[in-house]
């Protein structure tokens, strides 16, 4: 039967296919022990557990060739550690179910590793998927990560992290829904980098059955699960009329008397780049260098990898501008080679340019292959920092670019409200500040851009993330300097002509929103757009903000 659920539209577009459950993160299982007449069995279904897990990982191994062969033939070792296997047995004799024996041998093991050294730590990410596995299939249920499919799929999930989503076929991906995850989440970013519709914070996700068929509006964030044939057949003439008024936008971003805005890319790495351009995408506002490192993450990428990653990228664009935000490890990103280690609250501890100035010789590397990448070539490049939080960071920064020999201008992320706040004390160290909008509402709202619950608290309509977005742009202005978007916020259309309108002087985002952004900014002129904004700081919700900017913007 036709059902009707609502969430947050975060990319555009409607994609109607088939749920797929990304595998949920396995759960401790209860430590209850088995009757003792019941050891033989629970000792056979660990074993067979173990040796399927096993012959799965070869299998995909021997699918996937090259690097990822030997990581997954190493897994399938694991599994069948004859010294775990040993552990798994002793512990079901004295009374363990298979799953718990399991859970217990590897979290032993894990232990032994995770203090082995640099080399073995890395290791442990492998081993715990190992272990999710075996107890996934003596549990009953889906395998972690993505799932195994042949045929396109809407991905259903809790909420995607990058690093779950590395493995992802992006060609059997046709939209994404997920229970959690507010505006300015991963799964949202994800999304818009691949081009595929999205709904986030959908309350029942979870609860949506394998395997039905769903309609996921990306724009107005509904979702129809097992819609009619009519139905199916009107959103795909409404899909088709939208395309066409975009297809009809072209050439740079500008408002309708010619005030310009470029409109930049978001990009993950040279995947990227040919949806950017065939975005017309100006260049690149926000190159997020980390999504390069975060399946091996075990060791630092080395100086020469990385120069062929970045030349791939500098090349699209020659004349165009290329923002690239140095590695910004941490909470959702981790990545093992720059991890400060277990912390109470990854979110608010050593991330981003924390971690880098933790670890100088690898933000040096990364410095020195950017300006190798960028030698001879016209572009013109820009480096930043994430997570710069006052002029001492944005100093150090600097002081590292320089001792790079980076022919660049080096900028600082501007997501932490003490940065918006004091901008022009961080824009005597640097040429340039980039609005991470969505960092930037995480922290002024005390709200976890992770946990869909809090979607009210990180819509960038709030009045107070504008207040920002206005002090770091007058600064930049005062001081005459640039300061553009790089946030989720550029990419909702009214918002972007609002952000123009406080100052901003570019707007970057998902190749995919590049065209919904050019039409309507060449609908208003400036003076339109500055009185949006001074509408949308006048009041005091989010929701109020909204309205009163569409209401400026619709010349009511
Ligand atoms: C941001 O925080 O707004 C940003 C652009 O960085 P990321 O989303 O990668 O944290
Ligand atoms: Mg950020």
């Amino acid at each position: 039967m036709t059902e009707t659920l609502r969430g947050v539209g975060v990319s555009h577009g409607v994609a109607i296919g088939q749920v797929r459950h990304m595998g949920t993160a396995v759960l401790e299982p209860p430590a209850r022990q088995a009757p003792t007449e019941g050891a033989p069995r629970e000792q056979a279904r660990a074993q067979q557990a173990v040796v399927a897990v096993a012959a799965d990982l070869q299998a995909r191994g021997n699918l996937a060739g090259g690097e990822a062969q030997a990581v997954l033939e190493a897994q399938a070792l694991m599994a069948l550690d004859p010294e775990l296997t040993a552990d798994v047995e002793r512990r079901i004799t004295v009374g363990s179910t298979a799953e718990r024996a399991v859970y217990d041998a590897f979290a032993s093991y894990r232990a032994l590793l995770a203090n082995a050294g640099e080399y073995l730590a890395g290791r442990v990410a492998d081993l715990d998927d190992v272990r999710n596995r075996i107890i996934a299939r003596l549990m009953g249920v889906p395998m972690p990560g993505v799932p195994d499919s042949d045929e396109p799929y809407v991905l259903v999930a809790r909420d995607l992290a990058p690093a779950d989503t590395a493995l992802l076929d992006p060609s059997l991906v046709l939209g994404f829904v997920t229970e959690e995850g507010g505006p300015t989440s991963h799964s949202a970013i994800l999304a818009r980098a691949l081009g595929v519709p999205a709904v986030v914070a959908l309350a029942g996700a979870k609860a949506l059955a394998e395997g039905v068929v769903v309609a996921v509006d990306g724009s107005t964030g509904v979702v129809t699960v097992d819609p009619s044939e009519e139905a199916r057949a009107e959103l795909r003439v409404i899909a088709a009329e939208r395309r066409a008024v975009l297809a009809a936008s072209t050439g740079p971003g500008q408002t309708s008397d010619g005030h310009r805005v470029p409109l930049l890319a978001n990009i993950g790495g040279p995947g990227d780049v040919q949806a950017a351009v065939a975005a017309g995408a100006e260049g690149v506002g926000l190159f997020r260098t980390e999504l390069l490192f975060l399946d091996d993450s075990r060791q630092a990428p080395s100086e020469e990898s990385q120069v062929a990653a970045y030349r791939a990228v500098l090349e699209a664009f020659p004349e165009g501008r290329v923002v690239v935000r140095v590695l910004d490890a941490g909470a959702d990103k981790p990545l093992a080679f720059l991890s400060p280690g277990e912390e109470p609250n990854p979110a608010l501890g050593v991330r981003g340019l924390r971690a880098l100035l933790d670890h100088p010789e690898v933000l040096g590397a990364q410095l020195r292959a950017l300006a190798r990448a960028a030698e001879g070539l016209p572009v013109y490049l820009e480096v930043m920092a994430p997570m710069v939080a006052d002029r001492i960071d944005a100093r150090a920064f600097a002081d590292a670019c320089r001792a790079a020999g980076l022919r660049a201008k080096f900028g600082a992320m501007v997501e932490i409200p003490s940065a918006a706040l004091r901008a022009r004390s961080i824009l005597q160290e640097v040429e340039f500040l980039s609005l991470g909008t969505n960092d930037l509402a995480q922290y002024t709202f005390a709200a976890d851009r992770q946990v869909g619950a809090l979607a009210r608290l990180q819509d960038p309509w709030q009045p107070a993330l504008l207040d920002l977005v206005a002090a770091a742009a007058e600064a930049a202005r005062a001081t005459g300097k640039s300061c553009g978007v790089c946030g989720e916020a550029a990419s909702d259309p009214a918002l972007a002509c609002v952000l123009a309108g406080l100052g901003v002087t570019s707007l970057s985002m998902g190749a995919s929103s590049i065209p919904y952004v050019r039409a309507r900014l060449a609908k208003h002129t400036l003076a339109q757009c500055e009185r949006a904004a001074a509408a949308a700081r006048a009041v005091d919700t989010a929701d109020e903000a909204r309205a009163a900017a569409h209401q400026v913007l619709s010349g009511e």
